[in-house]
């Protein structure tokens, strides 16, 4: 019986920027979880690759490459998917970006591509999901992905933590609009994981050794630490959760 709660076949559900990193995990666990996934990224070619990956596995899998900041972008994909015959059940905003540089040599165009990038597109692709699902009356699963940095700050990344925070806060206003619609909407706030984003930082040695001290588990969590959050999230047992994170972060937080 509670093996049926987490089950996902029959729903389609939507990855922004899923080509690789945490995003592709999300996708890979959800497919294996027995949803039709729909994977999203910028790059054409090596989103075609994960697709093909996800295929060869065995699973249902599409992609289509646009630009999650862009409105006009956004809808077209969406009437794309309409027209072979998909609908979006599940959705999760994962496209994000980081810079890292003090705020007082951070120029505006990179302050604003963080936020277009991290909490605009969120609002954009949600708002273009939400209004199909309570159209057709279905209800839906939305899964925003903050950060530990959507609850605490850290120097250097101003934008990213402005807009990881505003997830939080446009989460549990999805939540107040949206569940009436009987939609979900939640966010999973991962910490540090070891991918692409993080390359720089992981072969910095001093901070390397600042993350495994600073963290109780003492180590980096791996993108398949992820996959379980967003499957509850995404299935039937999450039904009466609404605007909430859930901190992926192995304890980060709570020593804090
Ligand atoms: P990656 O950089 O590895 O992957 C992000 C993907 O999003 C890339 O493929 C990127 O494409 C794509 N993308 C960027 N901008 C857009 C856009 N405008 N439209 C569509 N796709 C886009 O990052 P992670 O997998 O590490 O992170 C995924 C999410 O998790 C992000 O929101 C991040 O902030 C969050 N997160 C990650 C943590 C970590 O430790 N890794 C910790 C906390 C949160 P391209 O390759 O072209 O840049």
């Amino acid at each position: 019986m509670s093996a049926a709660l987490f089950d996902l076949t029959g729903k389609t559900a939507l990855v922004t920027g899923s080509a690789r990193g945490l995003g592709f995990a999300y996708a890979q666990g959800l497919a294996a979880a027995g949803a039709g996934v729909i994977l999203n990224d910028i790059r054409e070619e090596l989103l075609q690759e994960s697709v093909q990956t996800l295929r060869s596995q065995g699973y249902q899998a599409h992609g289509f490459a646009f630009d999650v900041t862009h409105e006009d972008a956004v809808e077209s994909a969406f009437a794309a998917l309409e027209a072979q015959g998909l609908q979006v059940d599940i959705l999760i905003n994962n496209a994000g970006i980081q810079y890292r540089k003090p705020m007082v040599e951070l120029e505006l165009e990179q302050w604003q591509r963080v936020i277009d990038t991290n909490l605009t597109s969120a609002f954009i692709v949600s708002r273009a999901a939400a209004k199909r699902m309570i159209a057709r009356g279905q209800g839906g699963k939305i899964i925003n992905i903050g950060s530990l940095t959507s609850q605490a700050a850290r120097p250097t990344v101003a934008p990213y933590t402005a807009a990881k925070g505003g997830i939080k806060m446009l989460t549990c206003s999805m939540a107040a609009e949206w569940a009436e619609f009987n939609i979900q909407s939640n966010a999973i706030g991962p910490g540090y994981i070891l991918t692409d984003m993080n390359t720089a930082l992981i072969d910095n040695k001093e901070f390397d050794s600042w993350v495994k001290a600073s963290n109780p588990s003492k180590r980096w969590g791996k993108p398949q630490e992820l996959i379980g959050t967003a499957v509850f999230l995404s299935s039937s047992a999450s039904d009466y959760i609404n605007g909430q994170i859930i901190y992926v972060d192995g304890g980060w937080l709570a020593v804090l």
